[in-house]
């Protein structure tokens, strides 16, 4: 590891980066990597590059172990035609994180989470997720031949099971308030040395910060004005930001983005306290929403969120489920077809526009975080037009429909 710190967000206290260290210890906020000012992108090709290896610059680590890459990241940056004519907008951009190897953005944080645990001599990691998270660790928990914990929430259904246990991880359902499993994780984590790579953990932040470089070298350095995320624990806000700061401290683009953070508006503890100009979030108790995978009533770093907005100068909004199930709708207009969750961003932008807080030609990049598989629940929300017809008839039958 190269010598650098992690510091308290909120506090400024330092500690070594050789250690599994992810809050602080006086004021229980997480704990961030020193900003990069130095650094550029190596040269290379992709097709056979890991993202490790092209943003080594970029993290602490002196060597790399990229045997265990699925080749996560370098997802494509698609230009909105469909939905930007629709909604009457210049520029907008989409980056289909559905691309990933688990279909996911969250592989980007296992990945270089992953090398920390491994320069630590962990064999052992874990997470806490019921959902994108928990298939990611178990997937490349495996790839990397490490005993792997997934604690789950005791209601977990099937549809979500299967696709983490597929990988063999050890799946634990653990009965009682899922809101104290993220710290109850950590400590166990440290007592039985096992690497607990939770949302929002810095390493796994680190690795967010790949979608803001790729996205600056997709648009040729040639930042957005806005970018539209979804956000639940706030781990990859925090990153996609870093990520912006850091290409700006070393040269490489000459502004950041302005952040759009989206919450659904069945469980937004972080607009809320946005919305009321206040400095720590408030949990809460009730969430309500398809937007699951952003659904966190006590996001973790929502208090690191908030004060980096407003440093930021974007802003949070809230949307509501039916708002969410129409911009899925709109996204597979586009041709694309992302997991609610990754839909919210899209319903965020529609709202701006009609409260006119944007007004159509800035240039904005979306993330779309997840792909839509990931949740076919979630299609029972739309109406579907089919059409029966027995063989026989079917060439009049499309005549006659559909060719007058
Ligand atoms: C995890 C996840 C998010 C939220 O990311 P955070 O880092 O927890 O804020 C958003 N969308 C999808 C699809 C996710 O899986
Ligand atoms: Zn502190």
């Amino acid at each position: 590891m190269r010598k650098v710190s992690l510091f308290c967000t909120k506090c400024g206290k330092a500690f070594p980066v050789d250690s599994s260290n992810f809050r602080c210890d006086i004021c229980n906020e997480p704990l961030e990597l020193e900003l990069v000012t130095k650094g550029k992108i190596r040269e290379g090709n992709i097709l056979r590059q890991s993202i490790l290896e092209r943003y080594a610059d970029f993290f602490p680590f002196k060597d790399l172990n990229e045997d265990i890459s699925l080749h996560e990241g370098f997802t494509p940056l698609i230009k909105s035609k469909v939905v930007s004519e629709l909604l009457d907008f210049k520029s907008i951009y989409f980056k289909n994180e559905g691309e990933n190897p688990t279909w996911a953005y969250k592989d980007r944080g296992t990945i270089v989470a992953l090398q920390h645990a491994l320069k630590l001599g962990y064999n052992k990691v874990g997470t806490v997720s019921c959902g994108n998270m928990a298939v990611s660790v178990a997937a490349y928990g495996s790839r990397a031949g490490l005993k792997t914990f997934i604690f789950l929430k005791e209601n977990m259904p099937d549809e979500k099971l299967g696709p983490v246990a597929i990988y063999n991880p050890i799946s634990v359902k653990v009965q009682g308030f899922y809101g104290d499993l993220y710290d109850k994780s950590l400590e166990i984590g440290k007592k039985n040395d096992i690497y607990f790579l939770n949302s929002d953990i810095p390493f796994r932040v680190e690795g967010s910060k790949t979608i803001s470089f790729e996205i600056c070298e997709q648009l040729d350095f040639a930042v957005p004005d806005y970018i539209v995320m979804p956000s639940g624990s706030g781990g990859n806000f925090r990153g996609v930001e870093k990520g912006f700061r850091e290409l700006k401290n070393c040269g490489l683009i000459d502004k950041i983005p302005k952040i759009i953070c989206v919450q659904a508006a069945g469980c937004s503890p972080v607009y809320n306290a946005f919305k009321n100009n206040e400095e720590t979030i408030k949990r809460v108790q009730e969430a309500e929403t398809i937007a699951l995978a952003i659904a966190n009533p006590f996001p973790p770093s929502g208090n690191q969120v908030l004060r980096r907005l407003k440093e930021n100068g974007g802003t949070c909004v809230a949307v509501a489920d039916e708002l969410i199930v129409e911009a899925q709708r709109l996204l597979a207009l586009e041709g694309i077809f992302v997991q609610p969750s990754s839909a919210a961003p899209l319903a965020a932008i529609k709202k701006l526009k009609e409260e006119n807080y944007l007004t159509g030609n800035e240039k904005i990049a979306c993330i779309l975080t997840a792909g839509g598989l990931k949740v076919p629940s979630a299609l029972a929300k739309h109406k579907f037009q089919t059409y029966d017809c027995e063989l026989e008839n079917l060439d009049q039958f499309i005549k006659t429909n559909f060719l007058n």
